[in-house]
């Protein structure tokens, strides 16, 4: 059965029954699957129901989980929350730039408070435990506000006013504020950046030769 909303990128689903945590069921509470730590399920009885189909997978998931230990990846969130802000204090100029070009907000700061810069990432497992683990994107779109979980969307909206108040405490001029979600794809766990827009913007050209911000993104995960 396909997830019953498919833009629903800021929740989990029920992987049974599909209902997700967004606008349709705000107080729905997910738990997961106390073997592979990944799926998740509403409720008891679904998760019962979903088992058969569920069994192999979860073995599967275990044996992962276990090679993750060896390799210092751990599955809680706040883990992955710290290893993505990591990723982001080392390529935080990068990472404006990109958010920037892909809510177009060199063009017109008006988008950032519309659209977020939504990126979901999967952890790379390293062949060796010397090379320790990176983040691959896999999916990456500009998300409407109005598809943010309410709760999420406030938060976000409070976080941007008091970055304005404090640029403007400091005598600066801030036109907008981008925002770049990043996501573990495996534990729903996030990360937000935010980038205050100056006054003028240079630098990022336009038209055909406007460069492709999916790809800067690519390079940037492949040479963190
Ligand atoms: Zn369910
Ligand atoms: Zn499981």
């Amino acid at each position: 059965m396909p997830p019953s909303n498919h833009r629903d990128l800021t929740s989990r689903q029920c992987q049974h029954c599909w209902k997700g945590k967004g606008l349709k069921y705000p107080n729905l509470k997910l738990s997961a699957c106390a073997g592979c730590q990944v799926a998740t399920y509403c409720s008891k009885e679904c998760q019962r129901l979903a088992w058969p189909a569920h069994k192999d997978v979860c073995k599967r998931g275990q044996v992962i989980l276990q090679a993750d230990a060896l390799l210092g990846l751990s599955r809680h969130p706040q883990t992955r929350i710290a290893s993505l802000s990591k990723l982001v204090l080392k390529h935080r100029s990068e990472l404006n730039k990109i958010a920037v070009l892909a809510l177009d907000a060199d063009i017109d700061p008006a988008h950032t408070a519309e659209s977020v810069l939504w990126v979901v990432l999967r952890p790379a497992r390293p062949t060796s435990v010397h090379t320790g683990w990176t983040w691959t994107p896999c999916a990456t779109d500009v998300v409407p506000c109005s598809l943010m979980r309410p709760d999420h969307r406030a938060a976000t909206e409070q976080e941007k006013r008091r970055l304005v108040q404090r640029e403007r405490a400091d005598g600066k001029e801030v036109r907008g504020v981008a925002v770049l979600v990043m996501q573990d794809e495996e534990t729903a766990a996030s990360t937000e950046v935010m980038f205050a827009l100056p006054p003028t913007m240079t630098g990022l050209p336009r038209g055909p030769r406007r460069p492709d911000w999916r790809a800067l993104l690519v390079e940037m995960l492949r040479s963190a």
